[in-house]
């Protein structure tokens, strides 16, 4: 069986070819011919016609306008057609020395004429009360004030038992958020209506036609009759005597309210809410009531309107300066994160949120409450898989993200920007959780009831006695105004990030060019240089052969050649340096065993060591550049020769090790060692540690072994201790 909660939203409403039976209806052509009446209208006019249908109008003028002049509704319906029927409704006309109201509106084709009593169950003197409590009602500018005044303003000119002022919520729910009744009935103020109990086609009505009677619930509607071939239903959108929904009536007698009117409350053109009037017994109101009831409505619309437009100017206008100064400190910090995160304007004040988190440039700041570091992890792993926009906000996280119900306390309410989703970076504001106690008017689980034929149909509630809900998991909304206010960020945001990023790219490009000019001036450098030293070198080795030379003199040619060898070298190994940067890396797969065993064999021949103070271990293969690499072994084992020549007995040890990704080769001294704080500094170029003592050297050589390892997209580090020894590890991808 199929059961369909949404009947009641089906139910056609404006065509239900019925009217209240307190008044009566003609419906005219363009041509003034009757097309529709009411089978009531005897009830009015005892000896009118049996018949009325095809026939012109005026042939019952004389009787629905005692007074009034031939043709008297061909010029009224001329007249409203051109100037609008609020300039003509009602018209007041005597039908068998009785006054009535003749209420004109236009459909499409048709116009009805709608006669209903010109006297009111109301006694008060309508106009003199509106112009005295308008001025009174917006006296007050607290929104709650507007609307408890309206309460009782409408109260006063319609006279009804309750008057509730009950405002739509999203979902369609309502709620009751002013009040005006009699003393002796309990207060409704706060209690909520499910959303069926006003049907969606009734709300759409309500936007159109803004006011509503029902004078009495146990009356039997009037029918409409029209010829048997027109099968055309009577739009009846702007009628006034219009019957209810026979399910509306079934659920006012539940709730026992007899009689009802109700005036639409419009916000920039959406259904705001209701003020909603009930009677305890049955209870007329004159078009006039009504009119100045509407009247109130309106006046609270615009109001309200008004209002809420001040509040959103002002909350705008504290984003916008919020946003426009971080954009002024994106641009004038040089760091992006703290801009948004360490003022004291910051994140926190572009949006109504209580915690904030800037995940950027692989730092996560936290600001205000937030979840902690794991759950923001997992949280932002979630963000990485679902949302797939630049923007995403909702107020009941849990609902999407279960993990999230551990921590709604602190955000129920989340607001993402992705600023780069390939880099995982996102600005995520959090509201916490909103509880809130829902008090229903009545279970809002409509109850569906089986007729005899097995059909299902939607009843209309029979209690109303309270019944609360616990909402939690759901934070307060995210506001237009919040969601404008991010946009904008974004955006300035994005434009400072594209600013550094072409700073950076600028400095880059300077360092590369300045690496390169460093380059190409120690290689011409050196290269000169050679030159006036080897003619220093010369020279002094043709004087070293004068027998005649004093041996003061030969001691000090003898150190000029000696400095010359040194600068020699030195200038070999910057040579070596820069045309590391300059050379291209061709690799190839070497087997490092011959170059390591040679430069081994020359080590011990010039230290004079013993070839047990060596070991050797395994020597797997090695991607790379052969010269190079010999560079680099030939530099790291002779340092660990030369800086442990003071050990009682050297023990030095060279062994490859081959992992899933690298191969790592290790060489391990037991000489001086380093001193933890001298570490990092030993690869930058003339770099020397302070216990090197006359150990000769350049402090060029490890310079050189990293701008290898590196071109070769290794790695290179060391332990050490000093006094005790030193481990290199040199790591090469596979
Ligand atoms: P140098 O020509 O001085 O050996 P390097 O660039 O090869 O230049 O080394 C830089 C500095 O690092 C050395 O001067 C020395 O202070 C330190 N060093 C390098 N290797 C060792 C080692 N095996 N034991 C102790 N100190 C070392």
């Amino acid at each position: 069986m199929n059961i369909d909660l949404t009947n009641c939203d089906r139910e056609p409403i404006h065509i239900p070819g019925k009217i209240q039976s307190h008044g009566f209806l003609i419906v005219i052509n363009q041509d003034d011919i009757i097309v529709y009446h009411s089978d009531n209208i005897a009830d009015f006019i005892p000896d009118i016609t049996p018949n009325l249908l095809g026939k012109h109008i005026n042939t019952i003028e004389p009787i629905i306008g005692k007074n009034e002049p031939p043709n008297f509704i061909h010029q009224l319906t001329i007249f409203g057609k051109t100037n609008g029927f609020d300039q003509t409704n009602p018209f007041n006309t005597d039908i068998r020395g009785k006054a009535f109201h003749l209420i004109i509106s236009a459909t499409a084709d048709f116009f009805l004429l709608e006669f209903e009593p010109a006297y009111s169950d109301s006694t008060t003197d309508v106009q003199k009360i509106i112009g005295r409590s308008i001025s009174e009602m917006l006296a007050d500018k607290n929104l709650q004030n507007l609307l408890n005044n309206s309460a009782k303003l409408v109260k006063n000119v319609i006279g009804y038992d309750r008057v509730m002022i009950y405002r739509f919520a999203e979902d369609g729910h309502g709620e009751v958020i002013a009040e005006a009744k009699n003393a002796d009935l309990p207060s409704w103020l706060g209690l909520h209506y499910p959303a069926s109990d006003i049907p969606k086609q009734a709300r759409e009505l309500y936007k159109v036609n803004l006011t509503r009677l029902i004078a009495n619930v146990h009356t039997t509607p009037a029918a409409i009759l029209t010829v048997a071939d027109n099968e055309v239903p009577l739009d009846m959108t702007n009628s006034h005597l219009r019957a209810v929904s026979p399910i509306h009536i079934q659920y006012l007698k539940n709730m026992g309210v007899e009689s009802s009117f109700s005036i639409s409350l419009i916000y920039k053109g959406e259904l705001w809410g209701l003020i909603a009037c009930h009677n305890y017994s049955p209870r007329f109101i004159d078009y006039r009531s009504r009119e100045s009831a509407k009247l109130i409505g309106q006046i609270l619309s615009s109001a309200l309107e008004f209002r809420q437009d001040e509040e959103n100017q002002l909350t705008q206008e504290l984003f916008k300066s919020a946003v426009d100064q971080l954009s002024r400190l994106m641009l004038k910090d040089n760091s992006i994160d703290d801009a948004l995160t360490a003022h004291s304007v910051n994140l926190l004040n572009a949006v109504d949120a209580t915690g904030a988190v800037l995940i950027f440039d692989n730092n996560v700041t936290k600001l205000g409450v937030t979840p902690n570091d794991q759950q923001i992890t997992s949280l932002v792993a979630w963000i990485k898989r679902n949302v797939t926009d630049n923007f995403y906000y909702t107020n009941q996280l849990p609902l999407e993200y279960p993990e999230a119900a551990l921590y709604r306390n602190v955000a129920s309410g989340v607001m993402v920007t992705t600023l780069s989703r390939e880099m995982g970076e996102y600005v995520i504001w959090f509201k916490p959780e909103q509880l809130e106690t829902i008090t229903w008017a009545g279970n809002p689980e409509k109850p569906v009831e089986i007729n005899t034929e097995g059909a299902s149909h939607i009843s209309p509630r029979h209690s109303f006695e309270a019944w609360s809900q616990t909402v939690s998991g759901i934070s307060k909304k995210w506001t237009n105004e919040e969601i404008k206010s991010v946009v904008r960020l974004r955006s300035e945001i994005t434009y400072a990030i594209n600013q550094k990023a072409g700073a950076i790219r600028l400095l880059n490009e300077k360092l590369k060019q300045a690496y390169e000019e460093l380059d190409t001036f120690s290689f011409t450098i050196s290269h000169d240089l050679k030159n006036p030293i080897s003619t220093i070198k010369s020279f002094s080795q043709i004087l070293l052969r004068d027998k005649d030379m004093k041996p003061q003199s030969i001691k000090i040619i003898e150190r000029i050649n000696k400095g010359a060898d040194k600068m020699n070298n030195m200038i070999n190994e910057v040579l070596d340096y820069s045309r590391i940067g300059r050379s291209e890396l061709v690799l190839t797969a070497i087997d490092p065993a011959p170059m390591i065993h040679d430069i081994v064999r020359d080590l011990l021949l010039i230290y004079n060591i013993d070839e047990s103070c060596i070991t050797i271990g395994p020597t797997p293969k090695i991607q790379g550049d052969a010269v190079m690499l010999s560079q680099v072994f030939s530099n790291i084992i002779s340092n660990a020769v030369k800086y442990s020549m003071m050990a009682d007995r050297q023990n030095i040890s060279i062994t490859g090790t081959e992992g899933d990704s690298e191969v790592i080769y290790t060489i391990t001294d037991n000489g001086l060692g380093i001193d933890i704080k001298q570490l990092p500094r030993i690869f930058e170029l003339f770099h020397r540690t302070d216990n090197v003592g006359d150990i000769e050297g350049s402090g060029v050589g490890l310079a050189i072994v990293k701008r290898i390892v590196e071109k070769h997209r290794g790695k290179i580090w060391v332990d050490s201790e000093p006094g005790k020894g030193s481990t290199f590890y040199i790591a090469f991808n596979k």
